[in-house]
């Protein structure tokens, strides 16, 4: 990189792989240390090469993808049917202007309302997009519909959410560490703690537009709700009224052994934001996804994104799908799910306190005689990449490709990691 001019010219010639493949460890914390922003704050690891649950480091160092991009990479990395998809869509067209209609986008559309039992689609790119989406939506339809005097809409919240880093999502958040700073914030939502229903029936009033939650919250340190609570605020959302929006960014897509869920009760969404993994693990791909009466709301000018509904992404989103359907994601997601907490549930350590989750997504949380710091070091000593969550809870979203033998190979490590943090 001696002059500008010879960078721009190896980038064309070389090409970009070639240069990437050349860098140190070092090197490459270097430009994020002076280059990139530091909002976060990584291990240092430099993941140059993926295939399913495995991923390699740059000297060739071989771990098993445990985080899973945040459930992302749910169909593991380039998976080949994805890819394959991706490549014959890149013999056609990739964006379009949305002043325009494409095929691709129509049906990834209804494929995504009908794969969600709902009626129809505002395809997003972020799952933050995919939330606000549902915020303007809701706020809408409380004016233009319920009949809320303008202005005064209130959605109701929880403690310990998390739906995204933008201004307003933000300013509801209720982790200091999220909000510090980025004030003022957007006014119109209410918090209350999660799973306690009187709370939010208490919260209620006649200007309450719509109850915004997840199912289970991910970021949050995996907190499952009481059983009945999702069908209670289903109840509770019908008899007055207001939308039920379910945040499944995290949880959708048989994350947690079923397509949603939400549809671990009886307790359907008005709206449902959905993002990650309908990318494939190769593309942003979200979206709000709603009932008919709720996303008529949206006119001509209302809302938009000019990647939000490409015919790229709409071809990964839509083989993203057929995969999870044919190859019974969500069976797979249960299966391996209950293995993986039954073999974490056999580790002989006190030190773990509670093991929690539904399908693919489970935190096992440590007491506070377990340093985090350095059970995340071995752990990825012992080719395990996670992170610890909120709560001391070490977060498990592993492909849900996953199988039997690199479950109990992963407890295995997981195991020998403890010993080694116990031990040092
Ligand atoms: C990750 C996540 C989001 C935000 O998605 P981005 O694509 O990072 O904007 C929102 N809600 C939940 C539940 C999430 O897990």
């Amino acid at each position: 990189m001696s002059s500008t001019t010879t960078f721009w010219q190896d980038v064309l010639s070389k090409g970009f792989r070639h240069i990437a493949e050349d860098l140190s460890l070092g090197q490459v914390q270097e430009l994020f240390h002076t280059y990139s922003t530091h909002n976060y704050k990584p291990l240092p690891i430099n993941l140059m090469r993926g295939d399913g649950i495995r991923v390699w480091d740059e000297s060739g160092n071989e771990y098993l993808d445990f985080i899973g991009t945040y459930s992302a990479t749910a169909h593991g990395h380039l998976n080949p049917t994805i890819v394959q998809a991706l490549k014959d869509q890149l013999d056609a067209i990739a964006v379009t202007s949305r002043a325009f209609y494409s095929a691709e986008v129509g049906l990834f559309c209804k494929a995504l309302a009908d794969y969600s039992d709902l009626q129809m689609v505002c395809p997003m790119n972020s799952g933050a997009e995919a939330n606000e989406t549902c915020i303007k939506l809701a706020r809408k339809w409380a004016y233009t519909v319920k009949g809320i005097p303008n202005d005064q809409a209130e959605i109701i919240v929880f403690q310990d959410n998390f739906h995204g880093r933008t201004t307003t999502i933000v300013g509801f958040s209720t982790e200091p560490a999220y909000k510090a700073g980025f004030g003022p914030f957007t006014p119109g939502f209410k918090v209350v703690p999660y799973g306690d229903i009187e709370a939010v029936k208490a919260a209620i009033t006649p200007n309450t537009a719509a109850i915004l939650g997840e199912p289970i919250q991910a970021e949050g340190g995996i907190i499952i709700p009481p059983d009945g609570y999702m069908a209670q605020l289903r109840q509770v959302c019908t008899e007055n009224n207001v939308l039920l929006i379910w945040d499944e960014v995290q949880t959708g897509f048989c994350r947690t052994g079923k397509r949603f869920a939400w549809q671990y009760e009886d307790s359907k969404p008005d709206l449902l934001a959905v993002g990650k993994a309908l990318g494939g693990g190769l593309l942003p791909v979200s979206a709000a996804v709603g009932t008919k009466e709720v996303m008529d709301v949206f006119q001509p000018g209302d809302h938009g994104s000019t990647f939000g509904g490409n015919p790229l992404g709409a071809a990964v989103a839509i083989t993203a799908l057929a995969v999870m359907e044919t190859e019974d994601f969500a069976g797979k997601s249960e299966r391996m799910g209950n293995l993986l907490m039954a073999k974490l549930h056999e580790l002989p350590y006190e030190q773990i306190v509670e093991i929690r989750g539904r399908g693919l997504l489970i935190g096992f949380e440590v007491d506070d005689s377990i340093d985090t710091y350095k059970l995340s070091g071995n752990l990825t000593k012992n080719g395990i990449l996670t992170k610890e969550t909120r709560n001391k809870t070490f977060r498990l979203t592993p492909p849900l490709t996953i199988t039997e033998d690199i479950v109990e190979d992963a407890v295995d490590r997981i195991d020998q990691a403890f010993r080694a943090t116990l031990n040092g």
